[in-house]
């Protein structure tokens, strides 16, 4: 079993940490909130007193964190950690964050002799609690073969995208293709419905012919279609519009350093960011329905 250092114990990392003591591993925790670092502690974990003490003398050590600027904080900053990492200790960063970011990182680790896997996950909260999330992986074979056996304690799926950075292109690429897929799912059906057809008649049909995608086989964002997904409970719970803003601006980021051209995921972005500012932001990202009433 493995010590492990874990920074960052929020809707995400608290159950991640939590699936890591349940499968027998030695967590040392830290978080900017001491009421997060007291839940982590009730369920076995240990107490660090600081981010570079979590991150001392660990076999892996994990960050979870909300965005770019708070890993590039932690990992580059004034004080940053990256001192206290011995060269034996297997980083790996599972939050969302720019895939330049995630590279840069990633170099100023392996200039230390540190091996460094960006792993950002799908699975949301429900797949954290459960231990099913789906990790897309940047870095190399020989340190994702290290962390494996950590990141199949906290998730299903693993996936290795390429080298370092890879595993934040390959996920925002996913969640842009999401968005379009909702947005374009959510405007056929308020089309069909104000020509007069049955949602749920109309769905049925799209997902068998060749407009099938995702949200029509198990998330449909139109209320009552489906039986346990957001849109059939006031679209609460799932996956928050505000996460699919903040994605979709990373990938709109990502397009710009590299000139690819994204008109559909540039329109997504507009929208799911319209969305949140009338008040939408923390329901789910199916609530795009709304937007076509
Ligand atoms: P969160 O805001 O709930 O948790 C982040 C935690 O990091 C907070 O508890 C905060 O106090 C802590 N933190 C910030 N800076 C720190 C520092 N320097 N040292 C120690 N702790 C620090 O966010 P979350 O929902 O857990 O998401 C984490 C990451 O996972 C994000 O990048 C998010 O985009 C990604 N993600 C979230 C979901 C989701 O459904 N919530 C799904 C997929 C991916």
């Amino acid at each position: 079993m493995a010590s492990v250092g874990f920074i960052g114990l929020g809707n995400m990392g608290g159950p991640m940490a939590a699936n890591l003591l349940a499968a027998g591993h030695a967590v040392r925790c830290f978080d900017l909130v001491p009421d997060l670092v007291a839940q982590s502690v009730a369920v076995g974990a240990q107490e660090a007193p600081s981010a570079a003490a979590a991150a001392t003398g660990v076999d892996v050590l994990i960050s979870m964190l909300p965005a770019s600027p708070h890993v590039e904080a932690l990992y580059l900053g004034e004080d940053c950690i990256l001192p206290a990492i011995d060269p034996s200790t297997l980083v790996i960063d599972s939050s969302t964050i720019s895939p330049s970011s995630a590279r840069k990182v990633a170099e100023a680790a392996a200039a230390r002799g540190v091996a460094m896997l960006d792993a950002p996950v799908s699975g949301g909260v429900g797949g954290a609690v459960a231990g099913t999330l789906t990790f897309i992986v940047g870095g190399t074979a020989d340190a994702l073969a290290r962390g494996r056996p950590l990141l199949e304690a906290m998730g299903g799926n693993i996936f290795h995208a390429g080298d370092a950075g890879a595993g934040q292109v390959a996920k925002i690429c996913n969640n842009m293709l999401l968005a379009v897929q909702m947005t374009g799912t959510a405007e056929a059906l308020a089309l069909g419905v104000q020509n007069g057809l049955d949602p749920a008649t109309l769905s049925e049909i799209m997902r068998k012919s060749s407009g099938g995608n995702w949200p029509l086989e198990v998330y449909n964002p139109w209320p009552g279609v489906m039986d346990g997904v957001p849109a059939s409970n006031d679209y609460d719970g799932g996956f928050l519009t505000r996460l699919m803003v903040k994605d979709l601006g990373l990938a709109m980021e990502a397009a710009l350093e590299t000139g690819a051209a994204t008109p559909m995921g540039a329109l997504a972005r507009s929208l799911y960011a319209g969305l949140a500012n009338q008040g939408l932001g923390d329901k789910d990202f199916s609530s795009i329905q709304k937007l076509f009433d």
